[in-house]
């Protein structure tokens, strides 16, 4: 399953579900947006899904494995990077 570029665990989210305390994968197409597009989201075993904007992409490493902290800001679950994100 994984790709020889990327280490395998990194479409694992580090936060396990907050419904059901699964694994969380992130997914192609698995958020749909109010005008009817799909996102790629994190998607727990059982179907519960993260809105992308809760989980901004991480200006340094690039991922999604991200949580919101006080104010605008989101704080990376990978590298620890805190920034901003305008919505
Ligand atoms: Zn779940
Ligand atoms: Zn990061």
């Amino acid at each position: 399953m994984a790709r020889p570029d990327v280490p395998g665990n990194t479409l694992i989210r580090s936060s396990p579900c907050e419904v059901c305390g699964a694994r969380m994968l992130w997914t192609q197409s698995a958020f749909t947006l109010p005008d009817g597009s799909t996102h790629a989201a994190y998607e727990c075993d059982n179907g519960h899904v993260i809105d992308p904007a809760d989980t901004a992409q991480c200006p340094d490493c690039g991922l999604h494995d991200t949580i919101r902290t006080e104010g605008p800001g989101f704080k990376c679950q990978r590298c620890g990077n805190t920034f901003s994100m305008p919505r």
